[in-house]
């Protein structure tokens, strides 16, 4: 279970999420290609993953596996000067999945390849160009501002060609066939918070919830965004529905608190569960209803699977100023964030794994507490006895009588043990059950 003495301690995991994000941080990734490939194979050195390739060309629901991307080099330099633009000093200086180039142009062509951020005019920018066909570079904008009139030599040594779409796959049985999904997009060159942070956060989980028991079954997916997750969706349709919970982790390791983005559905398990952890915690946090925008929530909660699963993040995209930046860097991410957002998953993977429905056995009039030992005594929690007894009709689960409540789940989950041992509660299938 999680919480157990057996799971690392939130610092310790902090620590190790960092070191893993240090590690994947220098990999040029995208969507497809040799870097999705080396940080799943970084990824495997941790957790067994299942490394799946798909072709160039299947078709997946309404989209097609793209080409494969691979670069090599990308560079600018005045004609015989030194490079202004180099790709191996940050791999986000090339537009990610831009086709190859080798040709000398003045600087007027040049400059509408060129991408750069008036406003951070220090930073570089992420930018990519699936699904179009284009070739760029992005660069900081005082530089960008300095390059003088010329002939510039331009090259982008990169291939794009059928191949195979990569991803991870990790499957941590349980008890029960019912799984948790834990989603990370994979695909983002050196982009820290964006999604390194999701990445390593996933991999702990599936280190730490692989040491004890579990009543779910726990599927772990390492896929580039949008592509991947359809792309999973449509090669494992039947094996959907096995889905009762599920979470998109993605930056998880800024500053800013914590933000939960609950599923379409809204009430799902996972959803009151989340909100029940982070009330519970008594840090601040923020709870968001379902939009069709973000990450690959999109997909999962798309209404032709309308699956319980809900987006786990800090500070979302587009609401810091370094988000798809040079910005999101080592620096931007933080151990002690990494470590909360670990802490909290776990809590909430804990109320998930918790959760029961159970039967007052004696629901006529109070029981008598006091001849159970269950009444003023050392290790007592009279009230949450008392809520506990009084909801416990098979339609009310332990969460649900936390909220009721308004007691943390810790309380309601310890009392209803205590009732369970004393043979004043049993428990009942929950619905949920098969
Ligand atoms: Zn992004």
């Amino acid at each position: 279970m999680p919480g157990d003495a057996s799971f690392p301690s939130p610092a310790d995991a902090g620590r190790e999420m960092y070191e893993l994000i240090r590690e994947l941080f220098p990999i040029c990734r995208s969507i497809t290609g040799d870097g999705l490939r080396q940080t799943l194979e970084i990824i495997s050195r941790r957790i067994p993953l299942a490394v799946r390739e798909v072709p160039s060309g299947t078709p997946v629901f309404d989209w097609v596996i793209p080409r494969e991307w691979n670069i090599r080099d990308a560079y600018v330099r005045k004609a015989r000067g030194e490079k202004i633009i180099d790709f191996q000093q940050s791999n986000l200086q090339v537009l990610n999945y831009s086709v190859p180039i080798n040709r000398t142009m003045p600087l007027a062509e040049l400059k509408e390849h060129l991408f750069s951020l008036p406003d951070r005019p220090d930073w570089i920018p992420y930018r990519t160009a699936y699904y179009r066909e284009n070739w760029g570079f992005c660069l900081p904008h005082t530089q960008l501002q300095a390059l003088e009139e010329g002939n510039y030599e331009v090259r982008i040594d990169s291939t794009l060609a059928d191949g195979s779409l990569t991803y991870g796959e990790y499957l941590l049985p349980g008890e029960r066939e019912e799984e948790v999904l834990i989603s990370c997009h994979t695909c983002h060159p050196s982009l820290a918070n964006d999604n390194l942070s999701g990445v390593s956060l996933a991999v702990k989980l599936a280190e730490s919830l692989g040491r004890g028991p579990r009543r779910f079954s726990y599927r772990f997916l390492f896929i580039p965004g949008t592509i991947g997750a359809i792309t999973w969706l449509c090669l494992n349709e039947p094996e959907v529905v096995k889905i009762k919970n599920g979470l998109v982790l993605t930056g998880v390791g800024d500053s800013g608190k914590i933000i939960y983005k609950k599923s379409r559905r809204g009430d799902a398990a996972i959803d009151r569960a989340a909100v029940q952890a982070l009330r519970d915690s008594g840090d601040p946090f923020e709870v968001r209803d379902f939009h069709p925008y973000g990450y690959d929530e999109r997909q999962y909660c798309s209404p032709g699977f309308n699956l319980p699963v809900g987006r786990f993040s800090r500070t979302p995209y587009g609401e810091y100023p370094e988000y798809h930046t040079s910005a999101d860097n080592l620096d931007f991410v933080k151990t002690d964030a990494l470590a909360e957002s670990f802490s909290q998953v776990l809590s909430l993977l804990r109320i998930l794994e918790a959760n029961r429905f159970y039967r007052n056995r004696c629901p006529k009039g109070e029981p008598q507490l006091g001849k159970r030992g269950l009444y003023a005594a050392p290790g007592i929690d009279e009230l949450a006895l008392l809520w506990v007894l009084n909801l416990s009709d098979g339609g009310y689960d332990l969460l649900a009588i936390a909220e009721r409540s308004g007691l943390e789940f810790g309380r309601v989950a310890r009392a209803a043990a205590q009732l369970k041992e004393s043979g004043l509660l049993e428990e009942v299938p929950d619905r949920g059950a098969h």
